[in-house]
């Protein structure tokens, strides 16, 4: 149905809207056709844009339960490794642990070439916070090919794709349950607002890459969890995110073979010059500071365990180089830091790189000799390892927290909006590598199943959704009107929240700092609200009124990470806290660098965070759901599963 309106070019109704065209968008889409919801629209940025598509990693993971050999697994004892990971839902793990076999098999089913052996058995290998070997991979590119695999897979069960738009705003209404999401505003590539009404939203927009000046997310991929927290949907371990070391002309994590070659890490001023070993006065001797190089390979990311005089006190002084004092980390692989010799190196080092036969004179001969396709990845993007120095820094590199779901990925407090993959945070302080990619996948049949037994009709009040939508679409047309006497253009009002972001929000924070810093990320935010953004031109209306939703999001973060340091959670995961009382990192360092110690006790619990305005953010914990006790008898469950009872 479309109706004429002044602003808008048109609202639409489909019964379930699909925001998102990653790999947890693209299942659920999949997986709802499967279930029968044939009313369905994908609407996206483009079916080439997000993390899942762009990105990769030296042999990217993805995890699932158990499947070969004699090593046992169970459901069970997979939840109990993601609860492990502290501040964990127990539900929630359980459901990412029961549903990771369908989904692996779903993407085999689809083609994406998982190695099996001769028998069929697919093997795996054991991937950080792992005790098993569940992790498995196709190469560099495992959510790639994924996502090619369930575009096809999209478009032979024909659901439409809208690509080209960018939601800028979630719709609500206000149902006798509570508040309830009833659609979106989009911007089309005219830079026209187009509306959505819908009954159901899964908001499949992916994690907050572009709230950091300093990320390891692609170009091409800023998230949207704004929108939600713009109307007050409530979020979960928001601090919790991964940071290490990526490069930044193109956006890649050098962790694996990268740095086990040991480059030579300099620094310089912002023109390339002052060239200084800047990490060497720090350790006892060249020999400390090159194992622990190695070992930062797979000591990825930043890990507050592995700080004083381990591998991620490197992230420490990359961060300190960087964000604070305003100068360029580079590796160097066309020589040796000064004094290192291979038979210097710790045990460890030297026995795996001499095993490699990864021996040779300088870092580049050693790259060549142990991993050849790491020097082709740059060289596709015009970057030769050989001649030239690669700029990196520690960047932003996953969201563990997002929004608050139920284990139906619905919104804890906001009725039919379904957040799915990054933006969802079932995540909390550690992950095993590959986590990320399997709830995602997950997702999608948890909705698909929620959505098909409980939500298949229509409850919504339509004449309310499009009311919704013409005051929505107003409001941004006067924004955008606002904008044309701007000072600031949207480049500019994005990059002081990106720095903010890094300064402050990254892994090396401090109690001290964060008020200021919440105080100025909410001025940033009404001055915008206020004056707007400048941008020229249709294609820039879109990136103009994206900064909405990341500024309130930097905000909202930022209170989250304060709220976090003030009841003294300390240092967990990739987060650094500094604190006067705490551990001293280096004599060199002086006493503005201690370290807080973690309080683990927080591991059994989750913080929840709600905004009910600019500068109206709450945070609390609440103690984590535990891993639910479940009657696994199949007489009880098989009826309760015939009449979808178990759906409710
Ligand atoms: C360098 C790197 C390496 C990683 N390695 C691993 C790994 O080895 N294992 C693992 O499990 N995870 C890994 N991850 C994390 C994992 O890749 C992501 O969490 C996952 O791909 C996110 O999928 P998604 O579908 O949620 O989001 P995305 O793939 O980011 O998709 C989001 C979609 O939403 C669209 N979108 C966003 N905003 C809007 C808007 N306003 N309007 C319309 N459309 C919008 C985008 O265009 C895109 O289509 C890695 C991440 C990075 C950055």
């Amino acid at each position: 149905m479309d109706i004429e309106s002044g602003e808008l070019v048109s609202c639409e109704r489909v019964h379930t809207l699909i925001i998102g065209s990653g790999a947890a968008g693209l299942n659920a889409a999949v997986q709802l056709k499967r279930s029968g919801i044939h009313d369905l629209l994908i609407v996206t940025e483009g079916l080439e844009m997000g993390t899942s598509i762009n990105t990769g990693s030296d042999k990217q993971t993805y995890y699932k339960l158990s499947l070969c050999g004699d090593q046992a697994d169970s459901p069970y004892a997979m939840a109990k490794t993601y609860v492990h990971g502290g501040s964990v839902q127990g539900d929630l793990a359980l459901a990412e642990a029961a549903g990771s076999t369908r989904a692996f098999m779903h993407l085999v089913e689809l083609g994406v070439p998982f190695p099996h052996d001769r028998f069929g058995q697919y093997v795996g290998y054991k991937t950080d916070h792992d005790p098993l070997q569940r992790a498995t991979s196709i190469g560099p590119f495992t959510s790639r090919e994924m996502c090619r695999r369930l575009i096809s897979r999209v478009a032979e069960m024909g659901v439409p794709v809208r690509e080209g738009r960018v939601a800028v705003r979630l719709l609500t209404t206000e149902a006798p349950s509570g508040k309830r999401c009833c659609g979106a505003l989009a911007v089309n590539q005219e830079g026209a607002l187009e509306a959505f009404a819908a009954e159901n939203v899964v908001l499949a927009v992916g994690g907050p890459g572009g709230l950091y000046a300093a990320s390891a997310y692609p170009r091409v991929h800023t998230g949207a969890i704004g929108l939600a927290l713009l109307i007050g949907a409530r979020a979960r371990n928001l601090p919790d995110s991964q940071f290490g070391i990526a490069s930044l002309a193109h956006p890649w994590v050098v962790s694996g073979s990268y740095m086990q070659v040991v480059p030579r890490i300099v620094s310089t001023d912002r023109q390339g010059r002052d060239v200084r070993e800047f990490l060497l006065p720090y350790w006892d001797s060249p020999a400390a500071l090159y194992t622990q190089t190695f070992l930062k390979g797979y000591q990825w990311p930043c890990d507050a365990t592995r700080v004083i005089g381990e591998s991620s006190f490197i992230d420490v002084l990359v961060h300190r180089e960087t964000a604070m004092r305003e100068r360029r980390v580079w590796l160097d692989y066309t020589e040796n830091g000064e004094g290192f010799s291979l038979d210097l190196l710790a045990d460890e080092a030297r026995l795996y790189l001499q095993q490699s036969g990864a021996n040779g004179a300088r870092p580049i001969d050693r790259l060549r000799q142990i991993n050849p396709a790491a020097i082709s990845q740059y060289a596709e993007h015009g970057i030769d390892l050989a001649t030239e120095w690669l700029e990196v820094a520690v960047c932003a590199q996953h969201n563990n927290g997002g929004l608050a779901g139920d284990v139906w990925w619905e919104s804890e407090n906001i009725g039919h909006l379904f957040p799915i993959g990054e933006v969802n945070g079932s995540h909390g302080v550690h992950r095993p590598g590959g986590a990320a990619l399997n709830a995602g996948q997950v997702a999608g049949y948890r909705v698909a199943g929620r959505i098909a037994h409980q939500y298949a009709g229509w409850t919504l009040d339509e004449r309310l959704a499009e009311s919704a939508a013409h005051t929505a679409a107003r409001e941004a047309e006067a924004w955008l009107r606002r904008g044309a006497k701007a000072q600031q253009t949207w480049q500019e009002t994005r990059l002081e929240l990106r720095r903010r972001m890094t300064r402050f929000g990254a892994h090396v924070r401090s109690q001290a700092q964060m008020a200021e810093a919440v105080a100025q990320a909410w001025a940033q935010y009404q001055r915008l609200e206020a004056e707007g953004c400048a941008h020229v031109g249709t294609n820039e209306v879109a990136e103009a009124l994206r900064n909405r939703q990341l500024c309130f999001a930097h905000a909202v973060y930022l209170e989250a990470i304060l709220a976090s340091l003030d009841t003294g959670v300390g240092s967990r995961g990739s987060a650094l806290v500094l604190d006067g009382a705490g551990r001293p990192l280096h004599a060199l360092l002086g006493e503005a660098w201690r370290l807080a110690p973690e309080d683990v006790c927080f591991r059994e619990r989750v913080l929840v965070t709600q905004a009910d305005g600019p500068g109206q953010v709450h945070s609390e914990w609440h103690n984590a759901r535990p891993l639910p006790e479940t009657e696994l008898w199949f007489e009880t469950i098989w009826p309760q599963f015939e009449s979808g009872q178990v759906f409710a």
